[in-house]
């Protein structure tokens, strides 16, 4: 056997060869970029976190197990490659042992003849068969010949896969081959347990040449699987845990990225700082986490089938915002990395230069700015890809940098910095809506009153916006009514800054954030409750980045623990149907998905009935990301595709838990109502308000 042994190892040696010289140049690609540090130091600080997730992500395959039956699919073959090591090890084994004694019959140390490894390894490659087919199968049924844009495979790269299937499957069809002729021979290690071999074994014939052929072509369909692996999307298996192990955890939701220059967060009032460096605008401006993002994407499609841009016909797609980088790094790299373009043609140049977004850009500004941070994109990314970090660090170059985004989106960013508010409206409008109460809400001028549980955080849309102040004066009587000692800051309080961040903004950002933080703490503010789900986010998960640290809940969480504890008992009954809409910054980004239901499962009379997308996979109201504030020219309107939705379901009532979307479904349901397509009675309210009708009685 010695002549399959020398084969064996030429074809291991130029294999891994090849292989190691692709690792070395995705390595140096992934690293011309700036540094990330916070995620190292994150990781290193976090392990058993980390471990967690590598265990449930990875291994535990959570995210592709809730797209039954492909995530079960996956989940075979992705076993199949951890546990068909082990008959690598094997075949390695035999071949080298065969050369030196001449009988190839290896086995793997202490469990090499346990029967139970053999069945695991049949047991595996069967399912991984399985797995092929159903691949296929769902392959077909979903492609974009048939489908079109609503194929989540639309514009990945189907050749690629197909190759990847069919090397899979004569992966197997080999190692079947191999242990059933080594059977045959009295070669493999089990007498029992790996039931497919040895029934192979029974009616394949005996004899050496067949066994150290078939070991040739299971080594060598691997070794080419291997090189096809690394150079094409299917790389993930190597880079997928590394990046989830180095994604933001829990998830790259909630909190936008901090902003960050040469790996330190940005401080806007150092002197030295380079204006050009803010946010990324060319390739070369990517982190090395990012890359990774290149890297890992298995152009599934699943963050494309569930963007809300993407569905109402928008060029946006999460998936090609990926991929589109990918290949445009891929096409510069050997300029990149190889340093001289001194004698580059001006077609080299241009690629170099060419900018990450604009007309000529690899990223469309349509794209770019048609996204809402709803997060759908990144919540069924299974291997943890940070859409949102990518759109908004590309926001903020071209906001900060080319002064380049939509011109309605500027006449918010001036009212936040004139007047704190994106309406531009007087401060002193803030507190307008406490006299229509018929009781007092403490107003806080200087420091909180003592005995205060909360600082009612009440938004500028909840203080500012005729059908938000409606959920604002809900609350406020639902916490009075339930004896919860709470205050607010009028005038004091500023917007959050959400919107300018969410547009790239992050000046504007860092100088409200920052006037917030002073005067939270300067007013002793510890516990905080916020009707918004973004001035929420904002404060829970952003402000910390800044140093300021407070405990926040949004109103449906404290409204849900009163109801609980009995503080607060609706007793008239509303009989409707009503539908529930999940906010994504209350949803998504902050997982708070049952007590705004647990409220309205405690109004007697409510018939609670769910969209067909709801929870994790709720859809956006459109006016995340900032697009509150701009116009939506393409494609069909993101409120108008989710109230179509919510009609579906024939409500009474459609609740909601955030000022933001209230008004775009209420925006909606007056279109609707107008084109007759609605009932005259159907409304859009906060649980809130279905909380205190019922409260009083
Ligand atoms: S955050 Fe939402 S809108 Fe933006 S790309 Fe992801 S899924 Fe699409
Ligand atoms: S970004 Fe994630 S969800 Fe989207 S195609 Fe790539 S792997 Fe799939």
């Amino acid at each position: 056997m010695l002549w399959v042994a020398i084969v064996a190892l030429v074809m291991t040696v130029t294999a891994v060869a090849v292989a190691a010289r692709r690792a070395l140049f995705l390595y140096k690609l992934a690293t011309v970029g700036p540094p990330a540090p916070e995620r190292i130091e994150y990781a290193k600080t976090h392990l058993p976190e980390e471990l967690k997730a590598q265990l449930v992500e990875v291994f535990g395959q959570r995210k592709l197990l809730k797209w039954t039956p492909s995530g079960v699919a996956h989940f075979f073959v992705m076993w199949a490659f951890f546990i068909l090591l082990t008959v690598y090890i094997e075949a390695y084994g035999a071949i080298i042992q065969g050369a030196i004694t001449g009988r190839p019959n290896f086995h793997i140390p202490l469990i090499g003849r346990w029967p139970v490894l053999g069945f695991l390894q049949d047991f595996i490659a069967v399912a991984c068969v399985l797995g092929l087919v159903a691949f296929a199968v769902i392959r077909v049924m979903n492609s974009p010949k048939t489908h079109g844009r609503k194929s989540r495979f639309s514009g990945s790269h189907l050749g690629g896969a197909w190759l990847v299937l069919f090397m899979i499957f004569n992966i197997i069809w080999t190692l079947f081959l191999a242990r059933g002729a080594a059977a045959a021979n009295g070669n493999l290690p089990y007498s029992s347990g790996a039931f497919v071999s040895i029934a192979l074994g029974d009616v394949l014939p005996a004899g050496s040449l067949l066994e150290e052929i078939a070991l040739l072509l299971h080594i060598g369909f691997m070794l080419v699987f291997l090189i096809i692996v690394v150079n094409s999307k299917h790389l993930h298996i190597f880079t997928a845990p590394m990046n989830v192990l180095f994604s933001r955890r829990p998830d790259a939701l909630g909190a936008a990225p901090q902003m960050r220059v040469d790996g330190k967060p940005v401080d806007f009032e150092d002197e030295d700082l380079d204006p050009e460096k803010l946010g990324r605008g060319k390739i070369a401006d990517t982190t090395w986490k990012g890359f990774l993002d290149f890297y890992s994407c298995t152009e599934c499609g699943r963050c494309q089938s569930q963007c809300p841009a993407w569905n109402t016909d928008k060029p946006l797609s999460p998936k090609m915002l990926i991929l589109d980088q990918r290949d445009h790094a891929f096409k510069v790299a050997p300029y990149l990395l190889g340093g001289d373009t001194g004698h580059a043609g001006q077609d080299v140049l241009a690629l170099l230069e060419k900018p990450l977004v604009g007309e000529d850009g690899v990223i469309h500004p349509d794209v770019l700015w048609s996204c809402t941070n709803c997060g759908a994109c990144v919540e069924q990314c299974p291997v943890d890809i940070e859409h949102i970090d990518h759109i908004i660090d590309m926001r903020r170059y071209q906001v900060m940098v080319e002064s380049s985004f939509p011109s309605e989106a500027g006449v918010m960013i001036k009212n936040l910095e004139n007047k704190a508010n994106p309406w531009g409206m007087s401060e002193m409008k803030r507190a307008d809506w406490i006299e229509e109460l018929d009781f007092e809400v403490p107003l806080v001028d200087d420091k909180l009153p003592e005995d205060t549980e909360y600082l009612f955080w009440v938004g500028c849309a909840g203080a500012l916006e005729d059908r938000a102040k409606k959920t604002t004066k809900a609350v406020a009587e639902l916490l009075h009514i339930a004896g919860v000692k709470f205050a607010v800051l009028g005038p004091m309080e500023a917007c959050t800054g959400d919107p300018a961040r969410r547009l790239g903004m992050e000046f504007i950002f860092d100088m409200l954030a920052k006037q917030n933080i002073e005067t939270l703490n300067e007013v002793g503010a510890k516990k905080i409750v916020a009707t918004c789900p973004h001035c929420f986010n904002t404060l829970a998960n952003e402000y910390p980045q800044l140093g300021g640290r407070f405990e926040v809940v949004h109103h449906t969480q404290l409204l849900a623990k009163l109801v609980d504890e009995g503080r607060l008992v609706p007793v008239t009954p509303i009989e409707e149907k009503i539908t529930y809409h999940d906010p994504c910054f209350l949803g998504r980004h902050n997982k708070v998905y049952s007590q705004p239901r647990d409220i309205m499962s405690k109004v007697p009379g409510v018939q609670a009935q769910e969209m067909h997308r709801h929870k994790d996979r709720g859809f956006c109201c459109g006016a995340g990301g900032a697009r509150m504030w701009m116009e939506e020219r393409i494609g069909k309107r993101i409120n108008t595709e989710r109230v179509d939705e919510a009609l579906l379901t024939e409500p009474d009532t459609v609740s909601t838990a955030c000022p933001f979307c209230l008004v775009m479904l209420g925006d909606a349901i007056n279109e609707k109502k107008n084109n007759g397509e609605a009932k005259q009675s159907l409304e859009v309210v906060d649980v809130a308000q279905l909380l205190i009708r019922s409260v009083k009685s």
